[in-house]
């Protein structure tokens, strides 16, 4: 992080704790939340340009740590660690890790990888199969994220993290079997979860309840999603099943598009703001690749 002006960071320097749960707990003793960001490996080199310049720009507000996302099935495997490579030689990074068609093997392999890269933290995650490919997951050998906690715990020192889902993972009957699957994987070493975009408080508060009553009392990060390009994000919001409230989606849907920025982006930080005043650990805001929205979101919300 050297040659980074500390904006908002009275830590000796933001981005260098031991790992995730660490930077959360100096956080927290100083009353402040965490702030981070996900990135992509990019398809091209115009979005290898655009992610180095954007991530510069996500560095300049110290940032705990970022994390890199990584292809189910492994298709963006090469590209995935070449960005987690750069990111630790800077800031505390996170390697995502997805078990569609993964052997243990080849999954050893990689968290090997992630050590030597300076990865202190891993997101152990199932992945889903492709849409070309449906079988994708039955495959190979590891089935689910637990299996992957299971597998980094017995392997290495790093710290695992999983996946989150305060709208109910899609294959899930309901909330309290989502929360009894994450008591599992904390039993089995994982130390803090992740969530999945989502659209109000009270889903992000009721996963807490619920994950807690269940036993599981890791932190939960909310995952943010600047609504920037709404078009993009209601996409996304169907594809991983999360309800998007009828009356933002009526405002986005009868807005021009400068208009539904505007309607977008003040929601999602009104939404980070309740999120932090819940008292929810920190923001992970999903970049993806880019710094304008995702710095408003940390601005708007006295993050940045
Ligand atoms: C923060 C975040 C980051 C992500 N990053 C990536 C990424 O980099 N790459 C990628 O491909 N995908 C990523 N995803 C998507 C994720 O892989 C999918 O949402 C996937 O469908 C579920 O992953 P999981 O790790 O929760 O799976 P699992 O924990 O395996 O759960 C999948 C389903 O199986 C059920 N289940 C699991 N274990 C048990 C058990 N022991 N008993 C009963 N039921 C069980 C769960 O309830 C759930 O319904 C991310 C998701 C989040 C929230």
């Amino acid at each position: 992080m050297s040659g980074y002006p500390l904006l908002r960071s009275p830590l000796p320097a933001a981005g260098s704790a031991a790992n995730v749960v660490s930077a959360i707990s100096q956080r927290s003793a100083l009353g402040q939340p965490t702030l981070s960001f996900e990135f992509f490996p990019p398809k091209d080199e115009a979005g290898a340009d655009s992610l180095w310049k954007n991530y510069d720009k996500l560095l300049e507000v110290s940032p705990d740590f970022v994390s890199v996302t990584y292809g189910a099935g492994g298709s963006n495997r090469e590209t995935s660690l070449a960005v987690v490579d750069r990111m630790a030689k800077d800031v505390l990074t996170i390697g995502h890790l997805t078990c569609v068609g993964s052997s243990f093997d080849g999954s050893r392999e990689i968290i090997k990888h992630f050590e030597q890269a300076g990865v202190r933290a891993i997101l152990a995650l199932r992945g889903d199969s492709p849409q070309n490919d449906p079988d994708a997951l039955s495959k190979g050998q590891l089935k689910t994220a637990l299996e992957l906690v299971e597998l980094v715990r017995a392997e290495s020192p790093l710290e695992v993290g999983v996946a989150a889902f305060p709208e109910v993972h899609p294959e899930s009957p309901h909330l309290q079997h989502d929360a009894e699957v994450l008591n599992l994987k904390q039993q089995a070493g994982a130390s803090y979860a992740m969530t999945q975009l989502f659209f109000t408080v009270e889903a992000y508060q009721d996963l807490v309840a619920a994950a807690s009553l269940a036993g599981a009392n890791l932190p939960i990060i909310p995952g943010v999603m600047p609504i920037s390009n709404a078009a993009k994000v209601l996409r996304m919001a169907e594809m991983s099943g999360a309800a998007v409230p009828k009356q933002l989606l009526a405002r986005l849907q009868n807005a021009s598009e400068d208009e539904a920025r505007i309607i977008g982006m003040d929601y999602s930080i009104e939404l980070s703001t309740k999120l932090l005043e819940a008292g929810a650990p920190g923001l992970h805001i999903f970049s993806l690749n880019f710094s304008k929205a995702a710095l408003e979101v940390a601005r708007g919300c006295g993050l940045a």
